[in-house]
C-alpha cells in the first residue's frame, strides 16, 4: 500500500470593490424600483398614463408578487 501527498489548493480571496459596482448597484436599484412601481402601483393605486395598457401589460406580475388588482 503506498500513499500520495496531495497538493491542495488554497483559495485567494476574491476582492469586490465596493466603490466600482455602486454607480452599478444604484443604476439597477433605481431601475428595479421603477419596475417595481409599474408592477405594483401604476394604473392601480396611482397612474401616471392614462388608459390600461400598462396594467394589461403587468397585470400577470402584479397577481405574481401580491399585489391588489381586482
Ligand atoms: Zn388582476
Amino acid at each position: 500500500m503506498t500513499t500520495h501527498t496531495v497538493a491542495v489548493p488554497t483559495p485567494i480571496p476574491v476582492r469586490i470593490p465596493v466603490r466600482q459596482i455602486l454607480p452599478y448597484a444604484i443604476f439597477t436599484g433605481i431601475l428595479s424600483l421603477i419596475a417595481l412601481y409599474f408592477v405594483g402601483a401604476e394604473q392601480g393605486a396611482l397612474a401616471v398614463f392614462d388608459g390600461t395598457t400598462v396594467h394589461e401589460l403587468v397585470h400577470d406580475a402584479r397577481h405574481l408578487l401580491g399585489f391588489p388588482c381586482h
